[in-house]
C-alpha cells in the first residue's frame, strides 16, 4: 500500500457515497488532512451526530429530531389531515415543502417495491400506510413517487390497495421529468404536478 491506512480508510469510506468516484475521494481526503483542525472535527462530530441525534417520526415516518414520538408536520394543527402525500424519501418531503404549496400531511415510504433488488411491500412503511388510512378521517392520498418504472408500479400497487378502504387515491399530474426525482424538479413544476393530480386508472 502506498498510502498510509488512515488515509486509504477515508478514502475508502468516502468512494462509498453517491457521485463520488476515487479521484473525488482521494481529492477530499487530502483536503480534510492540509484543512485546519477544527475542519476535520467539525465533520466528524457531525457524522456520529447524524444518526444519534434523529429518528423516524412513528406516524408518517419523515425524519425528525430523535426524543418525540412525531414530527413538527404531523402534529401541526394548522394542517390538513384528511390529505395525505406519500412519497419515497424524506427529501421529497423537504422538495414538496420548499414550494409552499402544500398543506397536507405526508406518508415516507422508505424507498419503492423494486423485484430487482428485492425490496418487497414488507421492506417499505406501506403497511403503516394502510393503518393510518383504516383509522380514519382520510379523504385523499396523493401518490408523489417519482415517474420511474419503480415509482409508477409502487403507485398501482399502492392505488389497488387503498381504493378499497374507501379513500380517493391521485396521481400527480405528468410534466415531472420521466425517471427523475421529485427533489431535483423545480418548485413550479412540482406545484403544477401537485395541483394538476388526477385519479389513477
Ligand atoms: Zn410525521
Amino acid at each position: 500500500m502506498i498510502l498510509p491506512e488512515s488515509i486509504q480508510s477515508l478514502i475508502n469510506s468516502l468512494e462509498r457515497l453517491p457521485g463520488i468516484g476515487p479521484k473525488s475521494a482521494s481529492r477530499l481526503a487530502f483536503f480534510l488532512l492540509r484543512a485546519p483542525d477544527e475542519v476535520a472535527q467539525d465533520l466528524s462530530m457531525a457524522l456520529a451526530n447524524l444518526k444519534a441525534n434523529t429518528a423516524l417520526c412513528q406516524e408518517c415516518f419523515n425524519i425528525m429530531e430523535a426524543g418525540r414520538e412525531r414530527c413538527e408536520i404531523c402534529e401541526s394543527q394548522s394542517r390538513d389531515s384528511s390529505l395525505i402525500c406519500v412519497v419515497e424519501e424524506a427529501l421529497d418531503v423537504l422538495a414538496l415543502e420548499r414550494t409552499g404549496g402544500y398543506q397536507g400531511k405526508y406518508h415516507v415510504l422508505q424507498g419503492v417495491l423494486s423485484p430487482i433488488e428485492g425490496i418487497g411491500p414488507d421492506d417499505l412503511k406501506i403497511k403503516p400506510l394502510f393503518e393510518r388510512v383504516g383509522r380514519g378521517g382520510v379523504s385523499e392520498i396523493i401518490l408523489a413517487t417519482n415517474p420511474s418504472m419503480e415509482g409508477d408500479a409502487t403507485a398501482l400497487y399502492l392505488r389497488q390497495h387503498l381504493e378499497p378502504l374507501g379513500v380517493r387515491v391521485t396521481r400527480l399530474a405528468r410534466g415531472l421529468p420521466v425517471g427523475g426525482d421529485l427533489e431535483y424538479a423545480d418548485q413550479n413544476t412540482l406545484l403544477r404536478a401537485l395541483s394538476g393530480r388526477q385519479e389513477m386508472g
